[in-house]
């Protein structure tokens, strides 16, 4: 008979995992947890960033710690529509993630310690050593699986103390006057102090090849061209996002052989934006709460909440394979121009990914921003693409 020395183990110290472990130290402070991860920090290296209305009141107040600043409204920069939009976006950074995370979870945390194999109730370490638990939850990131079909948003970030003040007040979600190239590209810039910057040079790709040099060189020549005198470099940061274009997430759930999973292990992002802070806020009060923890009551929890958004997320799918099949590449960025003619509280809920009915009409009215027919040929491509909601 095995001893169960634990009652849950976390497998990954990222977004994921580490949100439900707050979650649990604060609901759950006598659960005999683990949390194994194999870098020497939890968190990586990130800025994550997600709007007001992705989450309820008592989510808000519960993730507060984490954020390390927060804007009452953001800018978008096209070359035929400029706007400000009046929601408010925040931005919680790993370091602060690690800092929270750390003393809190003690002896509760393994570090520098790579898993190499898991089940659900038991973690086989690189060194050999077996951990026994009443459940495991999976939450070791992004991996490939032949049952998501993903586009990709890549970008390099760099964190600038500027020369004097930059005079940016708020951030800049999305400035696609840029040269269009390699897809649907755009800057992102988040001023977190009067001097300074993060400036993220982002494409909406179909290939996953990052040219760092390069992606560098854009955000000098940006800054330079917006009269920011960059001084010093803070840090760095680059990912490869996953947009969902198509896929079947009854598969995905029977690959993990019965393993309660989260993250974007579990695909559980915004298809458009990559975004997975949000969902992990919610999935973290989904384990928190959940009457038993139990491995086969997790798995059941956590399957059939993917399952529904899955489900309910389809139309985010359709507008991708829109956005990365239909027209030229570099006219792409004409679906978001358009987009963004739409008042606050809609682009709030599809940022959220909570549109209602009437929102996902109103989202295709007026003239076309890309061809016609190569909209209906991408959207009679479910015979080439499998994607079942
Ligand atoms: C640079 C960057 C910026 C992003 N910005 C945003 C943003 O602004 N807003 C947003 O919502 N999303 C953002 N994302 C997307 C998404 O939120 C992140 O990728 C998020 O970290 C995913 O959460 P996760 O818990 O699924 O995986 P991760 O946070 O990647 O965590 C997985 C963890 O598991 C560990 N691990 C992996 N394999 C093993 C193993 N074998 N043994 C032990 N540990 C293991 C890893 O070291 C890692 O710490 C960003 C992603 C990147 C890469």
């Amino acid at each position: 008979m095995s001893t169960e020395t634990y009652d849950l183990i976390l497998a990954g110290g990222g977004l994921a995992n580490g949100l439900i472990a707050h979650r649990l130290l604060e609901r759950r402070p006598e659960l005999r947890l683990l949390v194994v991860e194999a870098a020497p920090r939890l968190g990586g290296n990130h800025t994550w960033s997600f709007h007001d209305g992705d989450l309820s009141y008592v989510e808000h107040q519960w993730i507060d710690p984490f954020v390390a600043r927060r804007w009452p409204g953001y800018d978008v920069h096209f070359p035929r529509r400029a706007r400000p939009v009046d929601t408010g976006y925040a931005s919680v950074s790993s370091e602060r993630f690690a800092d929270i995370l750390t003393p809190a979870l003690g002896e509760r945390l393994l570090m520098g310690t790579p898993i190499r194999a898991l089940t659900a109730q038991s973690v086989t370490l690189e060194d050999g050593r077996v951990l026994q638990a009443r459940a495991v939850i999976d939450g070791r990131g992004q991996r490939r699986s032949a049952h998501l079909t993903l586009g990709f948003q890549k970008f390099l970030g760099q964190e600038w103390e500027t020369d004097g003040p930059h005079g940016l007040t708020q951030p800049i979600v999305m400035d696609a006057t840029v040269p269009q190239a390699d897809g649907y590209r755009f800057v992102y810039v988040l001023p977190f102090s009067p001097t300074r910057l993060l400036i993220e040079d982002t494409y909406y790709a179909d290939g996953a090849a990052l040219e760092r040099e390069v992606l560098r060189r854009e955000i000098a020549a940006y800054a330079n061209r917006r009269g920011w005198r960059l001084k010093t470099l803070v840090r760095e940061e680059d990912g490869i996002l996953p947009i969902a274009l198509g896929g079947d997430m009854g598969r995905l759930i029977e690959e993990a052989q019965g393993v309660p999973t989260v993250g974007l292990a579990r695909a559980l992002f915004h298809p458009t934006t990559g975004y997975s802070l949000p969902d992990a806020v919610h999935v973290a009060d989904l384990v928190s709460a959940a009457p038993e923890l139990s491995a086969g009551a997790l798995e059941r929890i956590l399957s059939q909440h993917a399952r529904n958004l899955w489900s309910d997320r389809a139309y985010f799918r359709m507008l991708n394979r829109l956005l990365f099949g239909a027209g030229e590449p570099t006219e792409r960025y004409r679906i978001l121009e358009h987009f963004y003619r739409l008042p606050d509280p809609l682009v709030a809920r599809f940022y959220a990914a909570r549109l209602e009915f009437s929102d996902k009409l109103r989202i295709f009215v007026g003239k076309p921003p890309v061809s016609v027919r190569g909209a209906l040929r991408i959207l009679a491509a479910p015979t080439r693409l499998k994607d079942s909601a």
